[in-house]
């Protein structure tokens, strides 16, 4: 037969749903089937405020990366089901706990159970200190010690009703919301080191996230459409199911610099890619936009700009890093695993035809005045008509 494991996944605000707690739960579980389709033999069932996999023991690692993806899910560990004897579960603890401690030398240690089956003789607190002391005593003289409120590795032990699980140590998941909870928005993908992050920031908050990328590659080549598509599939992992949408921006931009004043041009671009999301997110069933913005980062995001860019669009516009430093946004970047792309020397639209002095803090009433120069209302839908549509579930 072969040998199981079991992951314990653990989630944490679903538990503040109340009555809808059923749907989220109903969700991430279905979240987590998708995650791991590719797996032969997995098995997800919900127990009591948790959800258990049950998956082959070769397989147990690469279920754990591939949840770490996974919004709403807190923690995961794996474990291995086994009859409750003390000797048995502490030997399990020995095995993993030794290789840990040849690498660092020393380590703190505690063992947490919970005996939800109360016909077993012994107390949690009882079961902690028979295995926590058979482990002591086999590896203490390697520098292992026991602190239970700073330990490096808990050992934890189930004993419930039907069977025993010892578990390994907690991997940390993503924690927000499963994603398809909350409804579905439309993230403005530049190839950036910002908009990557914001675009994961409303993943985590459950939105299936679909993203516009504003193209100009008669003035910039391929390279930045390249890149795109790259980050994109790499969001795309945390949710599935997400698809990008190419607009073609070199005519705008064209007659923007060619009709309107030079000082505006940023804001003027900035007005017409609102303006092209807003439409295509309504047609796409998506309830707001996203955007990398952080206050005050460039000239176009000074608080006269933001406004004046928002105000084009009946939408709700989310800057989920408007508070956030660059040092915190790379950080978390390379976290999530889009930084070395984003870094990949590649101009982006908005920098066409930069004006020396772009303005900080443009009035609606110019940008209107410049708006009458020139038919953006065509130009607009002949972009949207030659819009280009990947889905992220393909292969790149
Ligand atoms: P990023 O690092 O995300 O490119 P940034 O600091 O360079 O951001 P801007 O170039 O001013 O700032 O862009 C601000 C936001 O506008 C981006 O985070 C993104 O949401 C959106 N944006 C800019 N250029 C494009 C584009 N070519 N296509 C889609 N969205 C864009
Ligand atoms: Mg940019």
């Amino acid at each position: 037969m072969k040998e199981s494991r079991t992951l314990l996944i653990r989630y944490d605000e679903i538990g503040l749903k109340g009555k809808n707690r059923k749907y989220f739960e109903n969700r991430l579980a279905r979240n987590i089937r998708y995650a791991l389709k590719e797996i032969e033999g997995v098995r997800i069932e919900k127990v009591h405020g948790r959800i258990l996999g049950r998956v082959d023991r070769k397989d147990a690692d690469e279920c754990v990366q591939r949840l770490t993806f996974v919004p709403g899910i807190a923690s995961i560990s794996i474990g291995v089901s086994m009859e409750p004897d003390f000797d048995k579960m502490a030997e399990w603890g020995i095995g993993l706990i030794r290789p840990k401690l040849d690498n660092l030398g020393q380590l703190k240690f505690c063992v947490r159970t919970r005996r939800s089956n109360k016909l077993f003789p012994s107390t949690s607190t009882e079961i902690d200190f028979e295995v926590g002391s058979r482990i002591m005593k086999a590896l203490s003289y390697k520098g292992l010690s026991v602190d239970i409120k700073r330990a490096e590795f808990v050992l934890e032990i189930e004993i419930g009703p039907q069977e025993t699980l010892v578990f390994d140590n907690r991997v940390p998941g993503l924690r927000g919301l499963p994603v398809g909870s909350s409804g579905q928005v439309l993230s403005l993908l530049s190839g950036g080191i910002d908009s990557p992050v914001s675009t994961l920031k409303l993943i985590a908050r459950g939105c299936r996230v679909h993203s516009v990328f504003f193209d100009n590659r008669t003035f910039l080549g391929r390279g930045g459409y390249d890149k795109v598509v790259r980050l994109a599939h790499i969001l795309n992992r945390y949710q599935g199911g997400g698809k990008l949408y190419v607009i073609p921006f070199q005519d705008i931009q064209v007659a923007i610099r060619d009709y309107c004043s030079d000082a505006n041009r940023v804001v003027l671009y900035r007005r017409m890619m609102y303006r092209i999301a807003c439409a295509l997110a309504e047609s796409k069933n998506c309830q707001g936009l996203v955007t990398g913005e952080s206050l005050g980062q460039v000239a176009s995001q000074t608080l006269e700009n933001l406004a004046a860019v928002s105000c084009v669009v009946p939408m709700s516009v989310f800057r989920p890093l408007i508070g956030m430093n660059k040092q915190e946004i790379i950080a978390q970047a390379k976290l999530i695993g889009t930084y070395d792309i984003s870094i990949e020397p590649q101009p982006d639209c908005c920098s066409v035809f930069m004006p020396d002095h772009p303005a900080t803090r443009s009035k609606i009433q110019e940008l209107e005045a410049d708006e009458k120069c020139f038919p953006w209302e065509d130009l607009m839908a002949r972009a949207m008509d030659a819009v280009e549509t990947i889905n992220l579930d393909e292969p790149g």
